[in-house]
């Protein structure tokens, strides 16, 4: 039996057989041929070639259905593949080197690569990931490692691998995926976002578990505890199918509170509202008692295609969002592509500080024809329900007003085509920048409402990267720097009379809630199985309590008194599902 401690991203315990997702090359072979292995090697090299086309076409077909959009990064793949540059090049390398065909063919890869690069166009030097894909793909065909990908599963599996990519999530059976696991990784990454999203228990940072388990062993996931126990004792199983358990009768109790109201004993209101990260998750949210969508993340339209999203798409997408929550709000966040983002999808070259880069509002401002045709696309969804927009990663007031004016555009060129759209929809900021916390002031009197991003808002103040898992114990909430911020963002809020919402994974922390009603925040946006266990908490205090809870976390100086306070406050208070 083995132990690991990683980070819990996604609740719930499982148990089951590994399937380990290996898909590292670990060296690349190098010999030469005599000239009569000439022929042998440019039949491999057509046979490597056939084999990994066939791959590429059937995960396409399998992944389709649901994540058509996705599936479209494959055509690439493919054309890559055709590509009568790169064969030409590897068969004239054999023939002239007279080296095997792993080495002329990695050697050759790897030059387009490089040349990739170093394009000015920031489409065309993304494709080197595209390149890197496929490429590895050959060479695994040509040494004949096998390809694990997670649509082979044939049976219900836990899944460790090193990290897992967008394409391989896409590519995720999810009734044979019951769980996974990763070396890399920390909580706001975006592996464990979707592993919220598609409700799947997942462990990540586990640093080195790819090397500690073997196919077919048997493991306990704890994505809750952020533990995983390999090849457990039988007192260990029976402890943890007891957990198991418990925690699904704890679900069917929390289920009961759907439609019973968010608020404290003595009155006071939040909203909880859901996080979306994919458009077919909105059918789920109001089966947890969300009161609409507190963040609906829009990168998903730009992933995984060579094309960019239409207006007609997006606006499809947005009028079905707002039909189907209304009366309730979505709160449409433009586009936040970059920092760890999709990093290999187009549009946003590789920089040294990513997250520090061209990102959000940044990318928008510069690229205004992407912006403006999203843009475009809310104002025209937002008659049919109950639309806002939100601007990611505002820094300054500048920006807001550069990005209004734009949106005037856009409200300007929809009146002159007689499009209707909703002329007072509301516009919001995320502050998600120390710079944006501590104008809050001046952001307040421009903008119509606020929402705290805090997975960003952590990184910046406590500089503290947000998918680092070697200084994830850094990454605190509890931080009395990020209290103070989010005090103040509040009182600015108010103070000009707009609201304040939190869809950072703070919002979705059961610790959290109560100071966060405490400090007077109006909504709180997570992911939408989170919202039950918050209701429950704020159903059985009263603001007053709350008031008082928050009051004294603020005597505290440091992270541990904030969190020790809190968890006897909640222990002897009965708040804590233990
Ligand atoms: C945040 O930063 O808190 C946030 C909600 O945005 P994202 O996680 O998409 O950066
Ligand atoms: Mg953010």
């Amino acid at each position: 039996m083995n132990k690991l401690e990683g980070i819990g991203v996604s609740p719930g315990i499982v148990t089951g057989e590994i399937f380990l997702l290996r898909n590292v090359i670990s060296s690349i072979p190098s010999y030469l041929i005599e000239k009569s292995q000439l022929p042998g090697e440019i039949e491999r090299f057509k046979r490597a070639l056939i084999k990994t086309g066939n791959e590429i076409k059937e995960i396409q077909g399998k992944v389709k259905g649901e994540f058509r959009k996705e599936a479209r990064i494959f055509d690439v793949h493919l054309l890559i593949l055709k590509d009568k540059r790169m064969i030409r090049e590897v068969i004239q390398r054999l023939r002239e080197k007279r080296e095997n065909v792993e080495s002329a063919f990695a050697f050759v890869a790897q030059r387009f690569i490089t040349a990739f690069s170093q394009i000015d166009a920031d489409y065309l030097r993304e494709r080197r990931f595209d390149i890197e894909d496929v490429s590895k793909r050959v060479l695994r065909n040509l040494l004949g490692v096998q390809c694990e990908n997670l649509s082979q599963l044939k049976e219900k599996a836990v899944v460790i691998a090193h990290n897992l990519s967008p394409s391989e999530t896409a590519g995720m059976s999810r009734d044979k995926v019951v769980a996974f696991a990763t070396d890399i990784g920390g909580r706001t990454s975006h592996t464990a976002i979707m592993a919220r999203a598609l409700e799947i228990p997942a462990v990540v940072g586990l640093k080195d578990i790819t090397s500690r388990v073997q196919n077919g062993d048997f493991i306990i996931i704890d994505g809750s505890m952020g533990s995983v126990i390999i090849s457990p004792d039988e007192e260990t199983l029976e402890r943890y199918k007891k957990q198991q358990e418990d925690l699904l009768v704890v679900r069917r109790e929390l289920s009961t509170l759907k439609d019973l109201p968010c608020q404290t004993k003595d009155g006071r209101r939040i909203k909880l509202r859901s996080n979306i990260e994919l458009p077919e998750e909105i059918m789920h949210t109001p089966s947890y008692g969300a009161e609409g969508i507190g963040l609906y993340r829009t990168e998903f339209f730009y992933l995984n295609r060579q094309d960019l999203p239409g207006e007609e798409e997006q606006y499809i997408s947005y009028k079905t969002a707002a039909e189907k929550t209304k009366p309730y709000p979505v709160i449409i966040r433009t586009l936040d592509i970059g920092g760890d983002k999709f990093a290999s999808s187009f549009q946003v070259p590789t920089e040294l500080n990513p997250f520090l880069g061209w990102r959000a509002i940044r990318f928008c401002l510069a690229r205004t024809d992407i912006f403006k045709t999203q843009l475009r696309a809310i104002l025209r969804a937002s008659p049919f329900g109950n639309l806002k927009i939100m601007y990611p990663m505002i820094s300054g007031v500048e920006e807001l007003r550069k990005a209004n004016l734009i949106l005037e555009e856009a409200k300007a060129e929809l009146e002159t085509e007689k499009k209707d759209f909703d002329s007072n929809l509301e516009v919001g900021v995320m502050i998600e920048t120390p710079s944006a916390a501590m104008t809050a002031d001046i952001l307040a009197r421009e903008a119509d409402f606020f929402s705290i991003g805090t997975n960003d808002l952590i990184q910046y103040s406590i500089a503290v990267d947000r998918i680092n898992e070697k200084i994830a114990y850094l990454y605190e909430p509890a931080h009395p720097a990020i209290l103070r911020l989010i005090e103040k963002i509040v009182e600015a809020a108010h103070k000009e009379k707009i609201w304040v919402e939190m869809c950072g994974e703070m919002a979705a922390e059961p610790s959290f809630a109560l100071l966060l009603l405490g400090l007077e925040i109006d909504a709180l946006s997570m992911s939408p199985f989170a919202i039950p266990e918050i209701k429950k908490i704020i159903r059985q205090v009263t603001f007053r309590e709350a008031k008082e809870f928050a009051k004294k976390t603020f005597s505290f100086e440091t992270t541990k008194e904030v969190t020790d306070y809190s968890r006897t406050f909640y222990r002897e208070k009965g708040l804590l599902n233990e």
